[in-house]
């Protein structure tokens, strides 16, 4: 990190500190931060009336670029837990913010640093240590969280970690994460049923955001619009694309919110694949403020987008 931007993030603590504050009342509650929308939503559904929970990101953004703003900086350094998605996520934005916040209980190692990869075994990881060509994807493919089953695996680390920090609430805790999980499971159960007809359908998204999902309800990530993880597409990439996909008649193509749709369109256009825009975290489209909502969101959309058997 840069020394300007700690210094920038550091004056932006004491002087923004002065005005955000907590609620007065969440005095006796659990602070948390989350790095993305879904691990805010997992910690309420846990949490419920113990916690306070403010998202870094609201939605719509790059999971791997959340951009920094000031106001982050007071609110981290009054936090008790830091939760993130891990494997790396979010390696160009909350290294800085732990920095800037000097709040000792949340860096990395320390027990309010909460990733929630622990216990996921990650996809993709590659084989060279060479990053020089700028993959964002070094420790392996982090987008878990696109997996309902390894949601269950996040849940649970929260849940660990809200234990251990305010013990006092265990019973609570207990009890709404296991309607929770409940609740998540009857969904899964739906959510299977409606990926029956996309068994085996390819798809080509914009970024490699896919591939735990896809291997959840079966899908083939077939190729992305991006040269590689965090590198834009070449002219030669994009000939190249479209004549394969043609070849293997992909019928889907994925835009998430965070990309243009410029390219994702004429992809489509020119292999005559369904465009769909499907959020990567709640609130990246609307009406999809919840988890749950999400992927009701997303399988709905796909759903109607797989091939018609004839
Ligand atoms: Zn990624």
């Amino acid at each position: 990190m840069k020394l300007k931007q700690v210094r920038f993030l550091s004056l932006a603590l004491i002087i923004v500190s002065a005005f955000i504050a907590w609620p007065a009342h969440a005095a006796k509650k659990v602070r948390v931060i989350t790095t993305l929308t879904d691990l805010a939503d997992f910690t309420r559904n846990i949490g419920g009336d113990h916690v306070e929970v403010f998202s870094l990101a609201t939605g719509i953004e790059d999971t791997h670029g959340v951009p920094m703003k000031p106001s982050f900086v007071p609110r981290m350094n009054k936090a008790d837990l830091m939760v993130l998605v891990g494997f790396g996520l979010e390696h160009a934005f909350l290294p800085a913010l732990l920095e800037a916040s000097k709040n000792p209980h949340i860096q990395y190692g320390s027990a309010g640093y909460v990733d929630c990869s622990k216990g996921i075994t990650p996809l993709g990881v590659p084989k060279s240590t060479d990053h020089s060509a700028g993959d964002v994807h070094p420790y392996g493919n982090p987008h878990v969280d696109l997996d309902p089953v390894l949601a269950k695996t996040i849940v649970q680390n929260i849940y660990d970690a809200l234990v251990a920090t305010a013990p006092e609430y265990q019973a609570d805790f207990t009890q709404n994460r296991d309607a929770y999980l409940a609740k998540l499971n009857a969904k899964i159960t739906e959510w299977q049923a409606l990926a029956k007809p996309l068994k085996g359908v390819k798809f080509v998204s914009y970024h490699e955001e896919w591939l735990y999902f896809a291997r959840r309800f079966g899908m083939q990530a077939f190729d992305t619009i991006e040269l590689k993880p965090g590198v834009d597409p070449t002219p030669r990439h994009i000939q190249q694309l479209i004549s394969t996909m043609k070849a293997e008649h992909v019928p889907i193509v994925v835009r998430e919110p965070q990309f243009p749709e410029k390219v994702p369109k004429l992809v489509a256009e020119q292999t005559g694949a369904t465009l769909v825009k499907l959020p990567i975290m709640p609130g990246g489209v609307p009406n999809t403020d919840t988890y749950i909502e999400m992927m009701d969101y997303i399988l709905h959309t796909l759903h109607a987008a797989a091939p018609k058997q004839p």
